[in-house]
C-alpha cells in the first residue's frame, strides 16, 4: 500500500540529482531536488563547503529542504530552509516559476516549510557555509558518541539541556533513547563540533561525559562528507 492520498500521484525525481558550485567564493551551490544529502555532503566536502541539513545521508533534498532541516550542524549554521536563496518550482497550473525574495516572494516564503502543499520544487540555490581544512581533513567535524545508562529520564534531560545551553554554538548534540524492562534507559548521545578538537571543545566534551554513568565512549574526527 503506497503512502499516498487517494487519487494522488507520485513523481519520481530521483534522476534530478545534479549538484553544482555556482560561485565558490560566495559559497553559492545549486542542488536538484532529487539528490540525497549524503551525496551533496560528499560533493561539497572537497570545496570546504557545508549546507546544514539532516543527520542521515539518505534523506532527500526535496522533502527536507521544503520542510525544515535540523541536523548535526544546526547550532552552528541554522536550519536548511534558512540557507535557500532561490528555487525553481512547478505549480499546479503547470507553470515553472523561478522564485526568490524579489520574484514571487510569497511563493518563495511558502515553499520554505509548505513542501508539497505548494508545488514541486525541482532545484534550489543554497548559501553554503565554509569550514577550514586542517590536517588531512577537508571539512573536519569532531564527533563524540557516548552511551549512558540512566534510570531517571527527566533529571537527565534537564542536565543535558543545561549543558547544551552553556556549550559553545559550535557544538550540536542529539539524543536517542531505548528503554528496557528493568526501567533502565540507554541514552545514545551524539555531539558534533565544527572543526578539529581544541581546548574549548574538549572541555565541553568532558562536561558531557559527566552527565551520567558512561557505558561506551568514542571520539573521532571525520570529514563532513562522511558525517551524515
Ligand atoms: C531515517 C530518517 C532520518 C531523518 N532524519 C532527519 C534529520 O536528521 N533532520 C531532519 O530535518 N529531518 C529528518 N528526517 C525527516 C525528513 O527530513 C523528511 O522525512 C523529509 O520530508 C524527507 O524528504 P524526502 O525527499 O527524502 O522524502 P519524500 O518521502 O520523498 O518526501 C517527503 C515529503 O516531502 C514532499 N516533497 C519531496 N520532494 C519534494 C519536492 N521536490 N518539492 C515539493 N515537495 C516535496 C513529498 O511530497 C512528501 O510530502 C528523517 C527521515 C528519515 C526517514
Amino acid at each position: 500500500m503506497p503512502s499516498v492520498i487517494n487519487d494522488g500521484i507520485i513523481l519520481d525525481i530521483s534522476k534530478l540529482k545534479k549538484v553544482e558550485i555556482v560561485d565558490i567564493n560566495k559559497g553559492l551551490v545549486k542542488v536538484q531536488a532529487g539528490a540525497v544529502w549524503g551525496d551533496v555532503a560528499e560533493f561539497l566536502n572537497r570545496f570546504h563547503l557545508v549546507i546544514s541539513s539532516g543527520d542521515f545521508g539518505d534523506t532527500g533534498v526535496g522533502g527536507l529542504s521544503t520542510s525544515g532541516g535540523i541536523g548535526l550542524l544546526v547550532r552552528s549554521f541554522g536550519l536548511t530552509i534558512d540557507h535557500i536563496l532561490a528555487a525553481k518550482v512547478i505549480t499546479a497550473d503547470g507553470e515553472i516559476r523561478s522564485v526568490d525574495k524579489d520574484n514571487e516572494p510569497d511563493l518563495f516564503w511558502a515553499i520554505r516549510g509548505g513542501s508539497s502543499q505548494i508545488g514541486l520544487v525541482t532545484e534550489l540555490l543554497f548559501q553554503a557555509d565554509k569550514i577550514e581544512p586542517e590536517n588531512q581533513y577537508q571539512c573536519p567535524i569532531t564527533v563524540q558518541n557516548i552511551d549512558f545508562i540512566i534510570d531517571d529520564l527527566e533529571s537527565f534531560v534537564h542536565k543535558w539541556g543545561k549543558w547544551i545551553d552553556e556549550a559553545p554554538l559550535k557544538i550540536t548534540s542529539n539524543l536517542m533513547f531505548t528503554s528496557f524492562d528493568n526501567n533502565q534507559i540507554l541514552v545514545k548521545m551524539n555531539n558534533f563540533w565544527v572543526g578539529m578538537p581544541n581546548q574549548i571543545a574538549n572541555d565541553a566534551f568532558k562536561k558531557a561525559s559527566k552527565l551520567a554513568i558512561v557505558k561506551k565512549y568514542d571520539q573521532k574526527v571525520v570529514d563532513y562528507g562522511k558525517a551524515c
